[in-house]
Protein backbone atom coordinates (compact mmCIF):
# COMPACT_ATOMS: atom_id res chain seq x y z
CA UNK A 1 0.00 0.00 0.00
CA UNK A 2 1.26 3.53 -1.16
CA UNK A 3 0.63 6.69 -0.42
CA UNK A 4 -0.77 7.54 -3.69
CA UNK A 5 -3.26 4.82 -3.60
CA UNK A 6 -5.28 6.38 -0.60
CA UNK A 7 -7.98 8.91 -1.28
CA UNK A 8 -7.61 12.31 0.54
CA UNK A 9 -5.48 13.26 3.21
CA UNK A 10 -2.90 15.26 1.30
CA UNK A 11 -1.68 17.09 4.16
CA UNK A 12 -1.56 14.70 6.24
CA UNK A 13 0.42 12.13 4.08
CA UNK A 14 2.67 14.80 3.36
CA UNK A 15 3.29 15.71 7.09
CA UNK A 16 3.60 12.19 7.70
CA UNK A 17 7.00 11.04 5.27
CA UNK A 18 8.05 14.49 6.36
CA UNK A 19 8.33 13.35 9.74
CA UNK A 20 10.15 10.39 8.82
CA UNK A 21 12.30 11.90 6.39
CA UNK A 22 13.80 13.75 9.56
CA UNK A 23 13.72 10.74 11.49
CA UNK A 24 10.89 11.85 13.54
CA UNK A 25 9.40 8.25 13.94
CA UNK A 26 7.66 8.17 17.43
CA UNK A 27 7.55 4.63 19.14
CA UNK A 28 3.74 4.18 18.96
CA UNK A 29 1.54 6.52 17.01
CA UNK A 30 -2.66 5.70 16.72
CA UNK A 31 -4.36 6.45 13.61
CA UNK A 32 -7.80 7.50 14.59
CA UNK A 33 -10.79 8.12 12.19
CA UNK A 34 -14.29 7.29 11.49
CA UNK A 35 -15.02 4.29 9.43
CA UNK A 36 -14.13 4.89 5.95
CA UNK A 37 -11.85 6.93 6.11
CA UNK A 38 -8.53 5.65 5.43
CA UNK A 39 -6.78 4.93 9.19
CA UNK A 40 -5.83 1.16 8.09
CA UNK A 41 -4.18 2.08 4.54
CA UNK A 42 -2.28 5.04 6.40
CA UNK A 43 -1.16 2.92 8.38
CA UNK A 44 -0.11 0.29 5.97
CA UNK A 45 1.88 3.38 3.38
CA UNK A 46 3.44 5.07 6.40
CA UNK A 47 4.61 0.72 7.46
CA UNK A 48 5.52 0.96 3.81
CA UNK A 49 7.30 3.85 3.28
CA UNK A 50 9.60 3.14 6.60
CA UNK A 51 10.72 -0.42 4.92
CA UNK A 52 11.42 0.95 1.46
CA UNK A 53 15.15 1.06 0.58
CA UNK A 54 14.69 3.85 -1.91
CA UNK A 55 11.85 6.18 -0.48
CA UNK A 56 11.24 9.23 -2.83
CA UNK A 57 10.37 12.59 -1.68
CA UNK A 58 6.53 12.00 -1.94
CA UNK A 59 6.01 8.25 -1.67
CA UNK A 60 7.54 4.68 -1.34
CA UNK A 61 9.46 3.47 -4.48
CA UNK A 62 7.14 0.43 -4.72
CA UNK A 63 9.74 -1.41 -6.91
CA UNK A 64 12.41 -2.35 -4.17
CA UNK A 65 12.30 -5.88 -2.34
CA UNK A 66 10.64 -4.31 0.70
CA UNK A 67 7.80 -2.13 -1.44
CA UNK A 68 7.04 -5.79 -3.59
CA UNK A 69 6.89 -7.77 -0.28
CA UNK A 70 4.44 -4.68 1.34
CA UNK A 71 2.39 -4.74 -1.54
CA UNK A 72 1.27 -8.34 -0.62
CA UNK A 73 1.47 -7.86 3.42
CA UNK A 74 4.21 -10.30 3.29
CA UNK A 75 7.01 -8.25 4.98
CA UNK A 76 8.43 -10.00 7.45
CA UNK A 77 9.09 -7.41 9.46
CA UNK A 78 5.08 -6.27 9.65
CA UNK A 79 3.37 -7.72 12.04
CA UNK A 80 -0.14 -7.31 12.10
CA UNK A 81 -2.67 -8.11 15.10
CA UNK A 82 -6.29 -7.54 14.84
CA UNK A 83 -9.10 -8.69 16.60
CA UNK A 84 -10.50 -12.61 15.95
CA UNK A 85 -12.94 -15.13 17.18
CA UNK A 86 -11.28 -16.82 19.94
CA UNK A 87 -12.09 -20.37 18.74
CA UNK A 88 -11.26 -23.63 20.69
CA UNK A 89 -9.99 -25.43 17.12
CA UNK A 90 -8.59 -22.28 15.45
CA UNK A 91 -6.91 -20.78 18.36
CA UNK A 92 -6.77 -17.76 20.43
CA UNK A 93 -3.68 -15.76 18.63
CA UNK A 94 -3.70 -14.04 15.05
CA UNK A 95 -1.63 -16.10 13.75
CA UNK A 96 -3.84 -18.82 12.21
CA UNK A 97 -6.00 -16.02 11.00
CA UNK A 98 -3.07 -14.42 9.07
CA UNK A 99 -3.69 -15.41 5.39
CA UNK A 100 -7.78 -14.50 5.73
CA UNK A 101 -6.86 -11.67 7.24
CA UNK A 102 -3.89 -10.32 4.02
CA UNK A 103 -6.70 -11.41 1.74
CA UNK A 104 -9.38 -9.34 3.47
CA UNK A 105 -7.15 -6.21 3.56
CA UNK A 106 -5.93 -6.92 0.05
CA UNK A 107 -9.60 -7.09 -1.10
CA UNK A 108 -10.68 -3.63 0.46
CA UNK A 109 -8.32 -1.63 2.94
CA UNK A 110 -10.97 0.30 3.99
CA UNK A 111 -13.10 -2.60 5.42
CA UNK A 112 -13.96 -2.64 8.87
CA UNK A 113 -14.92 -5.39 12.06
CA UNK A 114 -18.13 -5.90 9.98
CA UNK A 115 -16.56 -6.97 6.76
CA UNK A 116 -14.49 -8.97 8.38
CA UNK A 117 -16.23 -11.25 10.35
CA UNK A 118 -18.75 -11.71 7.38
CA UNK A 119 -15.46 -12.96 5.86
CA UNK A 120 -14.54 -15.21 8.85
CA UNK A 121 -18.21 -16.99 8.73
CA UNK A 122 -19.19 -16.50 12.39
CA UNK A 123 -21.97 -14.08 12.71
CA UNK A 124 -22.80 -15.39 16.12
CA UNK A 125 -19.55 -14.97 17.53
CA UNK A 126 -17.54 -11.94 19.39
CA UNK A 127 -14.71 -10.66 17.64
CA UNK A 128 -12.32 -10.00 20.28
CA UNK A 129 -7.67 -9.28 21.54
CA UNK A 130 -7.26 -11.16 24.10
CA UNK A 131 -4.17 -11.91 26.51
CA UNK A 132 -3.35 -14.50 24.12
CA UNK A 133 -2.59 -12.12 21.58
CA UNK A 134 -0.77 -9.85 23.94
CA UNK A 135 1.83 -12.67 24.15
CA UNK A 136 2.35 -12.95 20.57
CA UNK A 137 3.25 -8.93 20.32
CA UNK A 138 5.51 -9.34 23.03
CA UNK A 139 7.32 -12.68 21.63
CA UNK A 140 6.76 -10.98 17.87
CA UNK A 141 8.34 -8.09 18.58
CA UNK A 142 11.14 -9.67 21.13
CA UNK A 143 12.77 -11.45 17.93
CA UNK A 144 15.48 -9.93 15.63
CA UNK A 145 14.42 -7.76 12.48
CA UNK A 146 14.27 -10.04 9.63
CA UNK A 147 16.01 -7.05 7.24
CA UNK A 148 17.98 -5.67 10.07
CA UNK A 149 16.12 -2.30 9.67
CA UNK A 150 12.24 -1.30 11.70
CA UNK A 151 9.76 -3.51 13.07
CA UNK A 152 6.20 -2.69 12.68
CA UNK A 153 3.60 -3.96 15.14
CA UNK A 154 0.26 -3.24 13.69
CA UNK A 155 -2.87 -3.37 15.32
CA UNK A 156 -6.11 -2.67 13.75
CA UNK A 157 -9.00 -1.74 16.14
CA UNK A 158 -7.06 -1.44 19.60
CA UNK A 159 -10.61 -0.11 20.19
CA UNK A 160 -11.36 -4.43 21.09
CA UNK A 161 -8.65 -5.26 23.04
CA UNK A 162 -9.81 -6.33 26.22
CA UNK A 163 -8.34 -5.11 29.24
CA UNK A 164 -6.12 -8.10 30.53
CA UNK A 165 -4.48 -7.92 26.52
CA UNK A 166 -4.38 -4.14 26.55
CA UNK A 167 -2.13 -3.94 30.36
CA UNK A 168 -0.43 -6.87 29.12
CA UNK A 169 1.26 -4.80 26.31
CA UNK A 170 1.33 -1.61 28.35
CA UNK A 171 5.09 -2.30 28.85
CA UNK A 172 6.23 -3.18 25.28
CA UNK A 173 4.27 -0.16 23.95
CA UNK A 174 5.88 2.13 26.50
CA UNK A 175 9.51 0.65 26.19
CA UNK A 176 9.61 -0.68 22.41
CA UNK A 177 13.38 -2.14 21.33
CA UNK A 178 14.95 0.49 18.89
CA UNK A 179 13.80 0.95 15.78
CA UNK A 180 9.92 -0.42 16.41
CA UNK A 181 7.03 1.58 15.35
CA UNK A 182 3.70 0.62 16.98
CA UNK A 183 1.12 1.43 14.28
CA UNK A 184 -2.26 1.51 16.12
CA UNK A 185 -5.24 2.04 13.38
CA UNK A 186 -8.44 2.52 14.73
CA UNK A 187 -12.03 5.18 15.08
CA UNK A 188 -13.06 4.75 18.66
CA UNK A 189 -10.52 6.35 21.53
CA UNK A 190 -12.89 6.56 24.08
CA UNK A 191 -13.18 2.34 24.53
CA UNK A 192 -9.19 1.99 25.49
CA UNK A 193 -7.41 2.40 28.25
CA UNK A 194 -5.81 5.69 28.95
CA UNK A 195 -2.72 4.13 29.63
CA UNK A 196 -2.87 2.63 26.33
CA UNK A 197 -3.49 6.10 25.01
CA UNK A 198 -0.97 8.45 27.08
CA UNK A 199 1.60 6.12 25.42
CA UNK A 200 0.58 6.87 21.68
CA UNK A 201 0.79 9.57 19.79
CA UNK A 202 -2.29 10.78 18.38
CA UNK A 203 -2.63 10.71 14.30
CA UNK A 204 -5.86 12.16 13.47
CA UNK A 205 -7.69 11.16 10.44
CA UNK A 206 -10.21 13.41 8.86
CA UNK A 207 -13.22 11.87 6.15
CA UNK A 208 -12.21 12.56 3.12
CA UNK A 209 -13.94 15.68 1.70
CA UNK A 210 -17.59 15.48 -0.80
CA UNK A 211 -15.81 15.94 -3.99
CA UNK A 212 -12.48 13.42 -2.91
CA UNK A 213 -15.32 11.09 -2.39
CA UNK A 214 -16.78 11.66 -5.62
CA UNK A 215 -13.46 11.38 -7.52
CA UNK A 216 -12.75 7.81 -6.14
CA UNK A 217 -16.40 6.37 -7.23
CA UNK A 218 -15.94 8.11 -10.93
CA UNK A 219 -12.23 6.37 -10.90
CA UNK A 220 -13.39 2.98 -9.72
CA UNK A 221 -17.13 3.19 -11.26
CA UNK A 222 -16.80 5.10 -14.74
CA UNK A 223 -19.95 4.06 -15.53
CA UNK A 224 -21.85 6.51 -13.09
CA UNK A 225 -22.92 9.50 -13.47
CA UNK A 226 -20.98 12.64 -11.90
CA UNK A 227 -24.60 13.46 -10.59
CA UNK A 228 -24.80 9.98 -9.27
CA UNK A 229 -21.36 10.04 -7.59
CA UNK A 230 -22.21 13.59 -6.16
CA UNK A 231 -25.42 11.98 -4.33
CA UNK A 232 -23.49 9.04 -3.34
CA UNK A 233 -21.06 11.10 -1.82
CA UNK A 234 -22.58 13.39 -0.30
CA UNK A 235 -24.95 10.58 1.23
CA UNK A 236 -21.79 8.74 2.51
CA UNK A 237 -20.52 11.22 4.77
CA UNK A 238 -17.11 10.37 3.90
CA UNK A 239 -17.14 7.12 4.74
CA UNK A 240 -15.62 5.56 1.76
CA UNK A 241 -17.06 2.00 2.79
CA UNK A 242 -20.57 2.89 2.56
CA UNK A 243 -19.73 5.28 -0.62
CA UNK A 244 -18.70 2.12 -2.30
CA UNK A 245 -21.01 -0.22 -1.48
CA UNK A 246 -23.66 2.41 -2.54
CA UNK A 247 -21.91 2.53 -6.17
CA UNK A 248 -21.82 -0.75 -6.47
CA UNK A 249 -25.55 -0.95 -6.00
CA UNK A 250 -26.02 1.67 -8.26
CA UNK A 251 -23.99 -0.14 -10.61
CA UNK A 252 -25.97 -3.44 -10.59
CA UNK A 253 -29.30 -1.29 -11.22
CA UNK A 254 -27.83 0.41 -14.29
CA UNK A 255 -26.70 -3.73 -14.97
CA UNK A 256 -30.22 -4.56 -14.73
CA UNK A 257 -31.72 -1.89 -16.87
CA UNK A 258 -29.49 -2.71 -19.89
CA UNK A 259 -29.85 -6.29 -20.03
CA UNK A 260 -33.95 -5.78 -19.83
CA UNK A 261 -33.61 -3.19 -22.28
CA UNK A 262 -31.63 -4.95 -24.87
CA UNK A 263 -33.42 -8.11 -24.81
CA UNK A 264 -36.23 -6.06 -25.06
CA UNK A 265 -34.78 -4.56 -28.24
CA UNK A 266 -33.77 -8.05 -29.49
CA UNK A 267 -37.59 -9.17 -29.05
CA UNK A 268 -38.47 -6.43 -31.13
CA UNK A 269 -41.60 -5.87 -28.57
CA UNK A 270 -42.68 -2.11 -29.43
CA UNK A 271 -44.66 -1.63 -26.25
CA UNK A 272 -41.68 -3.02 -24.44
CA UNK A 273 -39.40 -0.50 -25.84
CA UNK A 274 -41.72 2.65 -25.27
CA UNK A 275 -41.62 1.59 -21.73
CA UNK A 276 -38.28 1.88 -21.43
CA UNK A 277 -37.75 5.06 -23.52
CA UNK A 278 -40.27 6.60 -21.07
CA UNK A 279 -37.94 5.17 -17.94
CA UNK A 280 -35.36 6.52 -20.16
CA UNK A 281 -36.07 10.00 -20.41
CA UNK A 282 -37.14 10.92 -16.91
CA UNK A 283 -33.62 9.90 -15.96
CA UNK A 284 -31.55 13.15 -15.81
CA UNK A 285 -29.23 13.98 -18.56
CA UNK A 286 -25.73 12.97 -16.38
CA UNK A 287 -27.40 9.28 -15.81
CA UNK A 288 -28.58 9.13 -19.39
CA UNK A 289 -25.07 9.56 -20.44
CA UNK A 290 -24.34 7.34 -17.85
CA UNK A 291 -26.29 4.53 -19.05
CA UNK A 292 -24.58 4.79 -22.56
CA UNK A 293 -20.96 5.19 -21.34
CA UNK A 294 -21.93 1.92 -19.53
CA UNK A 295 -23.42 0.02 -22.37
CA UNK A 296 -20.17 0.93 -24.48
CA UNK A 297 -18.54 -0.43 -21.90
CA UNK A 298 -20.60 -3.82 -21.29
CA UNK A 299 -20.53 -4.14 -25.63
CA UNK A 300 -16.62 -3.95 -25.38
CA UNK A 301 -16.78 -6.80 -23.05
CA UNK A 302 -19.00 -8.96 -25.06
CA UNK A 303 -16.99 -7.77 -28.19
CA UNK A 304 -13.69 -9.12 -26.37
CA UNK A 305 -15.43 -12.63 -25.67
CA UNK A 306 -16.39 -12.48 -29.19
CA UNK A 307 -13.09 -12.36 -30.55
CA UNK A 308 -11.73 -14.69 -28.18
CA UNK A 309 -9.55 -13.09 -25.60
CA UNK A 310 -11.57 -13.60 -22.79
CA UNK A 311 -8.23 -12.90 -20.41
CA UNK A 312 -8.66 -9.34 -21.19
CA UNK A 313 -12.61 -8.51 -20.02
CA UNK A 314 -13.00 -6.95 -16.66
CA UNK A 315 -16.56 -7.87 -16.22
CA UNK A 316 -17.92 -10.79 -13.78
CA UNK A 317 -20.57 -12.36 -11.53
CA UNK A 318 -23.68 -11.59 -13.25
CA UNK A 319 -22.16 -8.75 -16.17
CA UNK A 320 -20.34 -11.82 -16.88
CA UNK A 321 -23.06 -14.20 -17.53
CA UNK A 322 -24.42 -11.37 -19.57
CA UNK A 323 -21.40 -11.25 -21.73
CA UNK A 324 -20.70 -15.17 -22.40
CA UNK A 325 -24.82 -15.06 -23.39
CA UNK A 326 -24.56 -11.87 -24.99
CA UNK A 327 -21.91 -12.16 -27.24
CA UNK A 328 -23.23 -15.37 -29.21
CA UNK A 329 -25.37 -12.57 -30.93
CA UNK A 330 -22.06 -10.25 -32.23
CA UNK A 331 -20.84 -11.04 -35.76
CA UNK A 332 -19.01 -9.21 -38.33
CA UNK A 333 -21.88 -7.12 -39.48
CA UNK A 334 -23.23 -5.83 -36.18
CA UNK A 335 -20.63 -5.51 -33.65
CA UNK A 336 -18.85 -2.44 -35.19
CA UNK A 337 -23.09 -0.87 -36.05
CA UNK A 338 -24.20 -1.49 -32.06
CA UNK A 339 -20.84 -0.18 -30.84
CA UNK A 340 -21.78 2.62 -33.71
CA UNK A 341 -24.88 3.43 -32.26
CA UNK A 342 -24.38 3.63 -28.42
CA UNK A 343 -21.45 6.23 -29.29
CA UNK A 344 -23.11 8.07 -31.81
CA UNK A 345 -26.48 8.18 -29.01
CA UNK A 346 -23.99 9.53 -26.32
CA UNK A 347 -23.06 12.27 -28.51
CA UNK A 348 -26.64 13.57 -29.07
CA UNK A 349 -27.24 13.26 -25.56
CA UNK A 350 -24.42 15.53 -24.88
CA UNK A 351 -25.99 17.68 -27.80
CA UNK A 352 -29.76 17.47 -25.73
CA UNK A 353 -31.24 15.49 -27.92
CA UNK A 354 -34.91 14.54 -27.12
CA UNK A 355 -34.26 11.24 -24.97
CA UNK A 356 -37.04 10.03 -25.36
CA UNK A 357 -37.20 10.28 -29.49
CA UNK A 358 -33.82 8.82 -29.43
CA UNK A 359 -33.91 6.39 -27.06
CA UNK A 360 -36.86 4.75 -28.96
CA UNK A 361 -34.66 5.14 -32.38
CA UNK A 362 -32.18 3.74 -30.62
CA UNK A 363 -33.96 0.52 -29.64
CA UNK A 364 -34.87 -0.17 -32.93
CA UNK A 365 -31.79 0.13 -34.99
CA UNK A 366 -29.89 -2.03 -32.02
CA UNK A 367 -32.65 -4.58 -32.10
CA UNK A 368 -32.35 -4.68 -35.87
CA UNK A 369 -28.78 -4.89 -35.91
CA UNK A 370 -29.57 -7.77 -33.08
CA UNK A 371 -31.14 -9.70 -35.44
CA UNK A 372 -29.10 -9.82 -38.21
CA UNK A 373 -27.60 -13.40 -38.39
CA UNK A 374 -23.91 -14.38 -39.89
CA UNK A 375 -24.76 -15.67 -43.06
CA UNK A 376 -26.92 -12.65 -44.26
CA UNK A 377 -24.25 -10.52 -45.68
ZN1 LIG B 1 10.65 0.71 -1.93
Amino acid sequence: MQFNKIIGHAELKARLIGNIREGRVPHAQFFLGPRGSGVLPLALAYATYLFCENPGEGDSCDVCPSCVMMAKLAHPDLNMVFPIFLSADRGKTCDPYTAEWRGAVLNDPYLDAEVWRGLLKGENKQLRMGVDIAAEVVRKLSLKSFSGGWKVMLIWLPEMMDAPMANKILKVLEEPEPRTAFLLAGHANDRILPTILSRTQLVKVAAPGPSEVTAAIQQRHPEISPADARGIAARSEGDLLEAFAMAKGEEEEIFVFFRDWLRACYANKVADNVMFADYFAKMGREEQKGLMTYALYLIRQCMLQWQDVPQLIAAFGEEMEFVKKFSALLNVHNADGIRHELETAHGHLERNANPKVLFLDLSYRLGTLLRMKEAVA
